[in-house]
């Protein structure tokens, strides 16, 4: 039923400003009732202006930021009660969790604890506590919809079919820029080269990820909680143009594959309008694919060699526990030490190694435990990286 409202967690970033993009183009069908952001205040006060939420949320933890955050918003929620406010806002249908890094994990439970349906952008959530989030979704009789093009992908190719006739989840990969570079010179790529994605337009972050394919990583453990298919039926194959999305094989051998030209407006906009799709036609929002003008699709095997990060997730998915946070969690650091130019590119694998080597996982590891890892994994990072990389 329309509009859906919608809460917005991250407002500010790539996948937040372009979900406003999709309610700018549908003002019947979508209003916003919660923005929440942590530090491009100016950008959120305009946002504010244009969409009128009821509530507003800064997470602000700067003194600096706090106060500029009070003085442009009188009547904001600050800190992560306001993320939780946000998340858990009456007025809200459907949750959009489009924060980057880690805090994501607790407002998003108490959205699914509320009933909203939750529009999935961060992917760490689900990587660190999937055993958690599906579990409560389950429960609330909440669904998780995705965001990541991928996910959708395969769950649009889903629609309408049987889960235990699944016989491969098969993702694809655009390889990003150092797909075919030679492997002895990804020692001295730098950050700048590292930022310059081939087909997508991302948060700084997720755009490092893509670079050492750790984002493909943690994908694929997404998928595993998404879809509930085991490790060993979920494959990766490179498609440089990332024109196809991703692809399920069913048991009688038949392959469907959701295609359109690179574009996060799609799958952002089928999770929030699931089962139902809009015209976009005359609204310049999607690019046509127009095939005769793609001459050909490519598709090649990923190079493990080349991108140790990929294998160090998928190790760290499989094993279960507390690996996958302490993943995340050195992986937060490692790219962030990355882009302070600290370590050198290769640096983030080596790190990941050195702390997923140390780390004690326990377990079914709860809410707290889960976040314990992280920061564990954090600190671990950081002084490994110093003591190891840094210069
Ligand atoms: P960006 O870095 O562009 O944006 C992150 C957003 O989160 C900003 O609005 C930022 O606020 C906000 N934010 C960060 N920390 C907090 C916090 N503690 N409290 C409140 N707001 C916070 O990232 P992306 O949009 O690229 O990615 C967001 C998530 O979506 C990531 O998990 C990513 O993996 C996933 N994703 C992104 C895709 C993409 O195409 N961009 C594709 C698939 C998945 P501010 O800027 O104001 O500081
Ligand atoms: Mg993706």
């Amino acid at each position: 039923a329309y509009p859906k409202r919608i809460a917005l967690l991250g407002s500010t970033g790539s996948i937040g400003q372009q979900t406003l993009d999709i309610v700018r183009c549908f003002p019947e069908q979508f209003q916003v009732v919660a923005l929440a952001a942590r530090s491009n205040l100016d950008l959120l006060a305009e946002q504010v202006r244009e969409f009128r939420p009821s509530l507003v949320a800064c997470f602000a933890d700067s003194a600096e930021l706090e106060q500029k955050a009070r003085a442009l918003f009188p009547n904001a929620i600050l800190g992560e009660r306001g993320l939780l406010a946000v998340a858990t806002h009456a007025d809200a249908d459907v949750l959009v969790a489009a924060t980057s890094g880690l805090m994501g994990l607790r407002p998003t439970m108490a959205a699914i604890e509320a009933g909203k349906t939750i529009a999935l952008a961060n992917k760490e959530t689900l990587v660190m506590a999937g055993h958690i989030v599906t579990e409560a979704a389950r429960r609330n009789g909440v669904s998780i919809v995705p965001v990541d093009s991928e996910h959708s992908a395969i769950w649009q190719c889903l629609h309408g079919e049987e889960n235990n006739q699944i016989r491969r989840l098969i993702l694809t990969a655009s390889g990003g820029p150092f797909r075919t570079i030679p492997p002895e010179e990804l020692r001295d790529v730098s950050v700048e080269q590292a930022l310059a994605h081939p087909t997508w337009r991302m948060g700084p972050k997720i755009t490092i990820d893509s670079a050492t394919l750790m984002n493909k990583g943690l994908e694929v453990i997404e998928s595993y909680w998404l879809f509930d298919v085991p490790y060993e039926r979920i494959e990766v194959v490179v498609q440089p143009e990332s024109i196809i999305h991703s692809m399920v094989e069913f048991c009688d051998g038949s392959i469907k594959m959701q295609a359109s030209l690179p574009t996060m407006h799609l799958p952002i906009m089928h999770a929030l309008t699931y089962p139902e799709r809009l015209d976009t036609a005359d609204k310049n929002l999607i690019r046509e694919l127009h095939w005769p003008s793609i001459a050909a699709l490519h598709f090649e095997e990923l190079n493990l060699e080349r991108f140790p990060c990929f294998r160090l997730a998928l190790e760290a998915g499989k094993r279960g526990g507390t690996y996958p946070c302490a993943l995340v969690g050195a992986d937060e650091e490692a790219v962030a030490m990355f882009l302070e130019g600290k370590i050198p590119y290769q640096g983030i694998a080596q790190m990941l190694e050195a702390v997923l080597e140390q780390h004690n996982s326990i377990a079914q590891p709860d809410v707290n435990a889960t976040l314990e890892a992280c920061a564990w994994a954090r600190r671990a990072a950081r002084e490994w990286g110093e003591k190891h990389l840094a210069g």
